[in-house]
């Protein structure tokens, strides 16, 4: 394969050996003769993955034996924002507006119940977070983003409440220490820190479940894929393996803690080149800049062909920001490699010459 820098924000880059040993498995899963992408769901060897990867998931962010459990269910992180209310809202929900993503989860809710929106940074283009919130008022729960992936900002502290706490990770999960088992609801999309798309992990509190009186349609139910283990329909085979493949390789490196050091490095990097260079403009507040997504713009549009050539030129991809807010995003998952980083900010060095 060609030596490509990729920065994309999501599908994210995985590592070359989950790329090896998924590829593998696609010729001859662990040497049953076939291919994982038609072995059954209910094997013995199927199974045996989806609880391995179901384990690993909790170990790896210490949340083993503390009353959580763990599924892999299909419809993205997007699905969660509508099941999240069906199984937790009996009236009121109380949500912090950190960007695109949670405000499509406010959309959802709002279908089910009360929303009240305890805190946004919508007056500034959730440029930054909004700081010590705490929730005071009974409320059924409180949700918020921990990392904003198109707005490239990033919680710093845990949101205060005596309702459960529910958190879209979808971009920051597994990529450094925070106080897991503070939250009573985790989920996250599986293409960004977790594996490849098509599969969703939730990690649940056991005890914050079967509390509203609603009837719950069987496929939204988080008691019922509980009950099944996962297994209420056929499971996304192989996205399931590829996220098992992915978080063995995490726990390999020595599990989040060294993974953050590593992402701390990536991002001190980055945001140094971008903050020494006077044509460049950060778009998330400082103190909130995320170190998953690293947002940022040229104050010059016209320098935007010629940063465009000079990655074209050096094999980085992926690094045009969303669509709805333009500009340049790098996105700095766990596969993303300390010289792929040195290679971006080579090129930011070179437009000083340039302009
Ligand atoms: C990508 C993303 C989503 C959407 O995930 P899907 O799996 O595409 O539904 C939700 N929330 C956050 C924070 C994201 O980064």
């Amino acid at each position: 394969m060609k030596a490509v820098h990729n920065f994309c924000a999501g599908p994210s880059l995985l590592p070359q050996t989950v790329y090896e040993q998924a590829a593998q498995a696609v010729l001859n899963f662990e040497n049953t003769g076939m291919s994982i992408l038609s072995i059954s769901h209910r094997s013995k060897e199927f199974i045996a993955a989806l609880e391995e990867a179901r384990h690993l998931s909790l170990e790896l962010l210490g949340l083993d034996k503390k009353g959580y459990v763990a599924l892999f269910l299909q419809g993205g992180a997007s699905m969660e924002f509508l099941r999240i209310p069906y199984n937790l809202m009996q009236q009121k929900a109380a949500y912090i507006n950190t960007g695109t993503w949670s405000s499509k989860a406010i959309k959802q809710a709002q279908m089910l119940g009360e929303v009240k929106v305890v805190a946004s940074s919508e007056d500034q283009h959730f440029s930054y977070i909004p700081k010590e919130v705490r929730v005071e008022e009974a409320v059924d729960y409180l949700h918020f983003t921990s990392n904003n992936t198109i707005h490239g900002t990033q919680f710093n502290y845990l949101p205060q409440t005596n309702a459960p706490l529910v958190c879209d990770m979808s971009s920051d999960i597994y990529s450094r220490e925070f106080a897991y088992d503070q939250i009573d609801l985790i989920y996250a999309g599986a293409q960004k820190n977790i594996g490849s798309a098509g599969v969703s992990l939730i990690i649940t509190k056991e005890e914050i479940l079967g509390k509203t009186k609603r009837d719950i349609p069987q496929m939204l139910d988080y008691q019922e894929h509980i009950a099944k283990d996962s297994l209420y329909h056929t499971a996304n085979v192989f996205a399931v393996y590829t996220c098992l493949l992915n978080l063995r390789w995490l726990k390999q490196q020595g599990g989040v803690a060294a993974i953050e050091a590593i992402n701390n490095k990536k991002a001190a990097l980055l945001y140094q080149t971008l903050d020494d260079l006077d044509f460049i403009s950060g778009t998330a507040a400082i103190e909130d800049r995320s170190k998953m997504n690293v947002t940022f713009t040229f104050k010059d549009e016209q320098l935007n062909a010629i940063f465009d050539q000079l990655c074209t030129e050096a094999q980085i991809t992926n690094i045009k920001g969303h669509r709805s807010v333009g500009g340049y995003r790098a996105s700095l998952y766990n596969a993303v490699s300390l010289s792929s980083v040195e290679t971006l900010t080579t090129v930011l060095q070179q437009m000083k010459t340039l302009v």
